[in-house]
């Protein structure tokens, strides 16, 4: 069944949506935040969020992973907005329980489409996660790729201290950034974005798992 909204596999409910669909879902998301952003009294910006809207991407493993650790699950049915159905292993498994996926959402396809996107909608990016250099130099090939586009800012995925970790979060903050790219793996991007949700000052969070290792070189 192709129309149905939402595929159930274990504990999940995956977003049965189109690529297209998913793309404009984060644009909707960020066009809103900013427009609300605009309205909030200067004075209280550092203090207000109007709230950060995490997805995930969820393949096989991730769908294992959830089985087997309830905080990874729990983020994943509570505190993403939607879960999208990513790679062949989930269509396999959908098409057993007689749902078919729209497309195989999966971050490696959608990150042009993003980028390209964004600079439409003149909307930033933030990339935060891999070793040292591998967010930097990633920006810097999307840049050389789409001109028009900005990423805001860009860190590495190891944080030594929670101090560091703070400066990194203050640095996302200060950037302006819609969109906010974590590369951790799973679950710990997932977990990473739930936990800091509230101070974040993005529109939307998206776990991305090894994307700039793929995207650097
Ligand atoms: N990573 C990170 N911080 C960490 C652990 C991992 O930034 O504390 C990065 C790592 O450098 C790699 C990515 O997270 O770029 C994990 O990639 P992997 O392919 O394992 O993730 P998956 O796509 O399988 O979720």
């Amino acid at each position: 069944d192709t129309s149905s909204p939402e595929i159930p596999l274990f504990e999940l409910k995956l977003s049965n949506i189109s690529m297209d669909d998913m793309l404009s879902n984060f644009m909707q998301q960020s066009v809103m935040y900013k427009a609300c952003q605009t309205k909030i009294d200067p004075r209280a910006t550092s203090q207000h969020s109007v709230g950060m809207v995490q997805y995930a991407f969820v393949n096989a493993d991730c769908l294992n992973m959830s089985v087997n650790d309830p905080f990874y699950r729990r983020c994943l049915q509570h505190s993403c907005h939607k879960v999208f159905a990513d790679g062949s292993g989930i269509r396999i498994a959908s098409l057993w329980k007689g749902f078919s996926p729209k497309d195989n959402l999966n971050g490696t396809d959608m990150f042009p489409r993003l980028c390209e996107q964004v600079a439409e909608h003149n909307l930033s990016i933030f990339l935060l996660g891999g070793a040292a250099g591998i967010a930097a130099k990633t920006a810097e090939n999307m840049q050389h790729k789409y001109p028009n586009l900005t990423i805001a800012g860009t860190h590495h995925g190891y944080f030594d201290s929670v101090e560091n970790e703070q400066a990194v979060i203050a640095q996302i903050n200060a950037s302006g950034a819609s969109i906010l790219l974590v590369a951790m793996g799973a679950p710990k991007q997932e977990v990473w974005l739930e936990k800091h949700q509230p101070v974040l000052n993005v529109a939307v969070g998206i776990g991305v798992g090894g994307l700039f290792d793929f995207y650097s070189e």
